[in-house]
């Protein structure tokens, strides 16, 4: 059947843009926009280039650098039943995939070809986040709350909002809240532990759910002396605690560190909790000669752009270096970046270079990613963002 003609609006793009769009990317960039005269913020388009040939639907953005998104390759008629087609995919996904957890990410934007729209499934409670114009308008909102409360009957769905995002997509301000039900705290269980969540506290939606499978993976060659710095509610502290004689978690959020301490009651655990700046805690460990047997670094992003390479790879250096002087003979590293501009390589590398100044040799044991729930498109590479890497150390 030859392709219908979209009713939508039509933005023509660039060649530059037609050959985003050929090596399997999903987004075109504001520059190679040629004419998007008089479409609505967040309107569904018909993408054409510039002989009005078509590649597809997108949802635009006025006013992100990203204007782009797409949607699929053919025109879109009746953009609420794909919207719950896709979601109900996204649930089927999960369902052959994620094991041993009652918290996992139910929809990752364009992993799940549903750009701009995050879901993360806590037990009984759905925590929603809007990343653009298209998925923010009433009807989709609505779209989007109606299916996931009919496929997965929640207690409750509350809207996470992060400000900045608004104001890059020039969105009026809107409060995190309630958008379905009235439960906002509740408990879930990972891999056999037990964690409380408060759906309007804490950071991103709650909890660190990409770094479910590495929790279990670094459980797995934690031993004796254990230290998880940037531990925030306890992650990775809390699954090494049964593998280990003693565990330390260490962060500078006190609120963080507060719920750790509720999480290791919960699971009757004894886990020492420090509120410290890691570099200065690092500094001093090494200055009195403090030493561990395993040792998590999972610091927040230190690339937040490409500008910021150099200064993050020199801090993720310092940091690993300090670590690798800190640990025993036969020790175990966990050292993670979920820096996007820092690519595993590039990571490894530091790694390779920390060994070295440390004077200390890596085996590596795993060499590992985002969980499975946070799906990796292979053609957009900005999907792709968390590096956990696991070494014995000699
Ligand atoms: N490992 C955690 C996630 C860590 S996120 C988990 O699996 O859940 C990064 C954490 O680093 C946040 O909790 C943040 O509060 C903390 N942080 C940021 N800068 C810090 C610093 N300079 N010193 C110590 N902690 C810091």
């Amino acid at each position: 059947m030859p392709p219908t003609e979209s009713a939508l609006p039509k933005v023509r793009i660039s060649l530059r843009g037609v050959n985003r769009l050929k090596s399997g990317h999903a987004w075109v960039y504001r520059s190679d926009i040629v004419d998007a005269d008089g479409i609505p913020p967040g309107a569904a388009v018909a993408v054409t280039d510039q002989r009005g040939k078509s590649f597809g639907t997108a949802l635009y953005s006025s006013s992100s650098q990203i204007a782009i998104r797409m949607l699929s390759p053919e025109p879109v008629s009746d953009l609420s039943t794909l919207l719950r087609r896709r979601i109900s995919d996204a649930i089927t996904y999960r369902e052959k995939l994620v094991r041993d957890t009652e918290a996992y990410r139910l929809i990752f934007s364009e992993a799940d070809f549903l750009p701009g729209l995050i879901v993360d499934r806590y037990h009984d409670i759905l925590s929603l986040q809007i990343l653009t114009q298209a998925i923010d308008a009433n009807t989709i909102r609505e779209t989007v709350i109606s299916e996931l409360v009919s496929q997965l009957s929640p207690a409750s769905v509350i809207e996470r909002v992060d400000p900045r995002v608004r104001e890059l997509e020039t969105l009026p301000p809107r409060a995190s809240g309630l958008v379905y039900g009235d439960k906002t705290a509740t408990t879930f269980t990972m891999n056999g532990v037990q964690f409380h969540f408060d759906a309007l506290e804490g950071q991103k939606t709650g909890a660190f759910l990409d770094q479910r499978e590495n929790y279990a993976a670094a459980a797995q060659y934690a031993h004796g002396e254990a230290v998880d710095v940037f531990c925030y509610q306890g992650g990775f502290a809390l699954h090494l605690a049964p593998k280990c004689r003693q565990v330390t978690g260490v962060d500078s959020s006190r609120p963080a560190l507060e719920v750790a301490d509720q999480n290791a009651a919960l699971n009757v655990h004894a886990i020492e909790w420090i509120e410290a700046n890691a570099f200065d805690l690092l500094k001093d460990y090494a200055a009195s000669n403090h030493q561990y047997d395993t040792v998590v670094l999972d610091p927040p992003a230190f690339a937040k752009s490409k500008r910021d390479l150099d200064s993050a790879l020199r801090g993720y250096k310092e940091l690993n270096l300090r670590a690798l002087k800190m640990l025993r003979p036969g020790g175990i590293l966990v050292t993670c970046s979920c820096s996007y501009h820092v690519s595993e390589f590039s990571f490894l590398e530091m790694l390779a270079s920390a060994a070295l100044d440390a004077h200390r040799t890596l085996r590596l044991l795993e060499v590992r990613g985002q969980a499975k729930d946070h799906p990796v498109l292979l053609n957009v590479p900005e999907t792709a963002y968390l590096k956990c890497v696991i070494a014995h150390v000699t």
